[in-house]
């Protein structure tokens, strides 16, 4: 799943239908996998955060990886799903 995500900006979504399991089983991987990376210098884990599709509210300060079900801000339901990528820094150059 790390191959997968590396160089990408992929949903829980569209990766538990690249893999083939449940979203639920591939939030548990990528709670792994932030934990992994987290030790790793060569590469980082980017997050990019859901939002508000109504008043643009955008979840920052969201640790849980997982869609948040409704904007704190203006009660809307039409929130993103936030996705997940790798990054490899160029350090060996
Ligand atoms: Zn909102």
């Amino acid at each position: 799943m790390m191959t997968l995500l590396t160089g990408t900006l992929l949903s829980s979504h569209q990766l538990a239908q690249l893999v083939g399991m449940p979203e639920r089983q591939v939030e548990d991987h990528l709670t792994h996998i932030v934990k992994t990376l987290a030790r790793d210098a060569s590469r980082t884990f980017l997050l990019e955060p859901s939002h508000c599709q109504d008043c643009t509210y955008s979840f920052r300060d969201r640790t849980r990886l997982t869609r948040p079900s409704r904007c704190p801000r203006c009660r809307s339901e039409a929130i993103t799903s936030p996705r997940y990528g790798i990054r490899e820094e160029s350090g060996s150059q």
